[in-house]
């Protein structure tokens, strides 16, 4: 008998530790495993907030996907999945195609931008190594131009962030750590630069514990971060943003804005005629595709939910990991003849939110409240013990952020 294709698609925590875990549990003459990724390398997509603020050299973000991948178990294909034919049970990539026995989809998430004008032309996300660069590079770009003018804009100088939940908090949280470095660099006083960080809802974080929220727009305000709440974002300009407040239309000028208010699951997923709400698949238990059992997803194309609250998880990298961990164990069993596999369930461990480089928040072990020294210790033991996790020790000491007082 021939051995299964198994292809995974996507190498974010859900593809590549997928891949990892396989290569352990099955060995070369049981299975044929393919990883397929549009780049040479995984990127820890929780630390681009701080490559889009500067604050973090992207090479430390990305990993080297054949340093962690063993080539001699895993076929790696550096290609972009163009559709996926389920009813053919192929993959249609930029350069090729291939043929599964099972399939694994961890094609991560792309901004959600709910139809809002302007905002695909003009805003900027944060959402993989190319698009942080590109933001970090931007945002210097209009500290280097602003004294080269007769006339200083003070758009090049207003960076609005549209969205207070996690991505936008951490995100506002380095760049008031980078800003001060950066008016020293381009000679520009600081007072002339505003962070502004536009919400809809009428709270920073909607849904987190209220005291930990008034501790992070504190921690914020004192460092230079206004916010504005319970102000829904109508358009984008390449000059300007457009907000609502009170039923007053507002608007702020700017040439940055940057959109973290919202995510969804890669629309290749709905392209390819399955089933999904904005991007994500609702799952059987254990993880399978309902229309196509051989199918399996893994992270954000994934939705599953809590079953006390009826309310969908939120996608996160934390749901993401676990969820690899269970579809591997399920697919050895499947490809050692053995059809019991296990439904997933989510084991939280907490939520921890950066404010920057020195302070942060979290609630972990169900109750327990953390900010400042302490929750940015505990986000840096939680993203050590990924690396661990992927790598051993030696992507450990490479990639890891070791110092606990810095
Ligand atoms: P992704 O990490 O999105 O990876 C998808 C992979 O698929 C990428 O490698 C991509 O290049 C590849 N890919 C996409 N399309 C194609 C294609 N067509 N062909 C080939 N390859 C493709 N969650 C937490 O739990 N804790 C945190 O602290 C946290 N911080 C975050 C901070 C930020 C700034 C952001 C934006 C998110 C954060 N999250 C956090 C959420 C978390 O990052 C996501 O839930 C997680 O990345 C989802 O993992 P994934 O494997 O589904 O997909
Ligand atoms: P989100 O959906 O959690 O938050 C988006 C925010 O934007 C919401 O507060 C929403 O009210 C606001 N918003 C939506 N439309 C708006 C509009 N038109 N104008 C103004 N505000 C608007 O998205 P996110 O913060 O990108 O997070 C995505 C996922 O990643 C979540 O599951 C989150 O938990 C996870 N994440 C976790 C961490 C962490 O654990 N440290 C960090 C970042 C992201």
């Amino acid at each position: 008998m021939k051995n299964p294709n198994i292809v995974i698609l996507g190498a974010g925590y859900g593809g590549i530790m997928t891949a990892v875990k396989l290569q352990k549990s099955l060995g070369p003459n049981e299975a044929n495993i393919t990883l397929v990724n549009k780049h040479s390398y995984h990127y820890q997509t929780t630390w681009l907030h701080e490559n889009a603020a500067g604050t973090l050299h992207h090479d430390r973000t990305r990993i080297n996907i054949k340093d962690v991948v063993n080539t001699s178990q895993v076929n790696f294909v550096q290609d972009t999945v163009a559709s996926i034919l389920p009813e053919e049970k192929k993959v249609v990539l930029e350069n090729g195609e291939l043929s599964y026995d099972y399939l694994v989809i961890g094609l991560g998430f792309e901004a959600a931008t709910f139809g809002i004008p302007g905002l695909k032309e003009h805003a900027y996300t944060i959402n993989s190594i190319n698009s942080a660069r590109l933001l970090r590079q931007h945002i210097e770009y209009n500290f280097a131009k602003y004294n080269n003018e007769a006339a200083p804009k003070e758009e090049r100088l207003n960076i609005v962030v549209g969205g207070a939940g996690f991505t936008g908090i951490e995100f506002v949280g380095e760049l008031a750590n980078r800003i001060p470095e950066l008016c020293k660099e381009y000679d520009i006083p600081r007072e002339k630069v505003r962070i502004i960080n536009v919400e809809a809802a009428p709270t920073a974080l909607p849904g987190f514990d209220p005291e930990l929220v008034e501790y992070a727009m504190n921690s914020l305000e004192a460092r230079g971060v206004e916010f504005k709440i319970g102000a829904m974002i109508k358009e984008v300009t390449e000059n300007k943003l457009v907000f609502e407040k009170d039923e007053q239309r507002e608007e702020i000028a700017t040439n940055t804005v940057v959109w973290a208010a919202g995510v969804r699951g890669n629309s290749l997923v709905e392209e390819s005629g399955f089933e999904a709400n904005r991007g994500r698949m609702p799952v059987e238990p254990d993880l399978r595709s309902k229309q196509y059992p051989e199918v399996f997803i893994v992270g954000d194309c994934a939705l599953i939910f809590n079953e006390e609250t009826e309310r969908p998880y939120p996608p996160t990298a934390q749901i993401a990991i676990q969820m690899a961990e269970n579809t591997a164990a399920n697919l050895t069993k499947l490809v050692k003849g053995d059809d019991h596999i296990e439904p997933f369930k989510p084991d939280l461990k907490g939520t921890v939110a950066s404010l920057g480089h020195n302070d942060a928040i979290g609630v972990v072990f169900d109750d327990k409240k953390l900010f400042g020294w302490s929750a940015t210790a505990m986000k840096k033991v939680i993203d050590n013990r990924y690396l661990l996790k992927l790598g051993g020790p030696s992507l450990l000491l490479k990639k890891g952020k070791l110092n606990f007082f810095k």
